[in-house]
């Protein structure tokens, strides 16, 4: 047996199908993002960073760096062990706090990410539930797909927020029988949105459990940031809302809110909460302070919707072929991985633009695509910018702009309203 030839072989295979993955190596900047230094071939330049998840800047936001390095200062770098050996620092039980208040639910509890967070969170439920059958929206995150798999629940995948189809499987599996439906807000690829609300009505009339992922909403929707959930006025309806500490709240960790009962009964039973360090107090402590500001400031929610709004007008007006979006998420289909990697690295190298490219199997392919997340601080001009530039990259390589043409940056000057998109669906 070569062991090694295996092992080459199967990265071969991904150089074949043009999808090898290559990271950048970058230095985020406090004070200045979205720039950041970019490391190649032992030269360093300042780039702009536009697909981060760290789509309000809360990363660098000074009150939340403030609790971290407070925190660290008076309570070290770490945890100290698992929850359940000596993990439950202070910091933490506040965060729990925070996070149930976030979404008016009784209980919370913080994972090490928010993949653990499905992962741990489905599999436990789905496997607590006797004979229990887990309804999958088809586009649902890794992290869930997994946590299906790993309860050994039987398992029926929905298209895509169809609500027939969804329907349809509910009445064949018949009220009686345990079911979870298990989706996602907003879906992160495309930047549409989930029917929450008639997802809800028909977990209602199949006496369903439901499970919804708001990873890409939360810190970004509703006046508190509690979501899209809270945006619509549902969260009372959707049993477990799970989330993220690390994209819009600008940190580390996952989470699931609920009832108490379920709470406490994945905080008993998952083996991926209960066999993993805590996160360290300075973690969770910047991720309270994050929250908390939040819950509060409308500033960066609006400016947010504002800059990406306006990314999108550009892009668009410039003959870019721009997918449907209901979201902050700006997706520019390129339709085939080899160029979609060419199109990220030319504008890397020639216009100092950091966005990475979304090839198979994150995507179907054929639908190959830039993923461009702008952010508050992806100002008027950096629009402009960026623009252009991507307008030159489709010219030099030749790629299609669906219906129309790339003609380049308008000279247009006027305000472009903040449009708030309403309701999912
Ligand atoms: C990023 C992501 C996760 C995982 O969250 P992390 O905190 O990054 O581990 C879960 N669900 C969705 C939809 C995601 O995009």
């Amino acid at each position: 047996m070569n062991y090694k030839k295996i092992f080459d072989e199967a990265i071969d295979q991904l150089h074949a199908e043009k999808r090898y993955r290559v990271f950048a190596d970058l230095q985020r900047i406090v004070g200045r993002f979205p720039r950041a230094v970019w490391r190649s071939q032992g030269q360093e330049r300042e780039i702009t960073v536009w697909c981060s998840n760290d789509y309000l800047g809360m990363g660098q936001h000074p009150s939340v760096i403030g609790a971290m390095t407070q925190a660290t200062s008076q309570m070290g770098s770490g945890a100290g062990g698992t929850r359940n050996i000596s993990g439950t620092n202070h910091p933490l039980v506040e965060l729990e706090q925070e996070l149930a208040d976030l979404h008016g639910k009784e209980s919370a509890l913080v994972f090490t990410s928010g993949f653990i967070s499905n992962e741990a969170s489905i599999s436990t439920i789905g496997r607590l539930l006797p004979n229990c059958l887990i309804l999958s929206d088809e586009l649902n995150h890794a992290s869930m797909i997994e946590g299906v798999r790993r309860s050994g629940a039987d398992k029926k995948v929905f298209r895509h927020n169809d609500m027939e189809h969804l329907e349809a499987l509910l009445a064949a599996a018949g009220r009686d029988r345990a079911k979870l439906i298990v989706f996602e807000s907003v879906y992160s690829m495309d930047g549409d949105i989930a029917p929450i609300k008639r997802i809800a009505d028909l977990a209602e009339k199949y006496n369903a459990m439901t499970y919804i992922d708001e990873v890409h909403a939360v810190g970004m929707y509703g006046v508190r940031g509690g979501g899209i959930t809270e945006r619509e006025g549902l969260a009372d309806r959707i049993d477990v809302i799970e989330g993220t500490l690390a994209k819009a709240f600008g940190t580390l960790g996952g989470y699931i809110s609920g009832k108490r009962a379920v709470i406490d009964a994945v905080r008993s039973y998952a083996p991926g909460f209960i066999f993993t360090t805590a996160l360290p107090p300075a973690i969770a402590s910047a991720a309270t302070a994050s929250i908390r500001h939040l819950k509060t400031s409308q500033e960066e929610r609006t400016r947010h919707q504002a800059q990406a709004q306006r990314t999108k007008i550009a892009l668009t007006e410039a003959g870019l072929p721009v997918m449907e979006s209901e979201t902050h998420i700006v997706p520019v289909l390129v339709g085939d991985p080899e160029l979609c990697k060419q199109a990220s690295d030319h504008l890397l190298e020639k216009h100092g633009i950091y966005i990475q490219p979304i090839n198979y199997p994150t995507v179907p392919r054929g639908t190959e695509r830039l993923r461009i997340t702008p952010s508050p601080f992806h100002t008027d001009e950096l629009i402009e910018g960026l623009t252009r530039a991507l307008c030159e990259t489709w010219r030099h390589l030749g790629i299609s702009s669906g219906d129309g043409q790339v003609t380049g940056v308008q000279q247009t000057e006027r305000i472009v309203p903040l449009i708030v998109p309403k309701s999912g669906g």
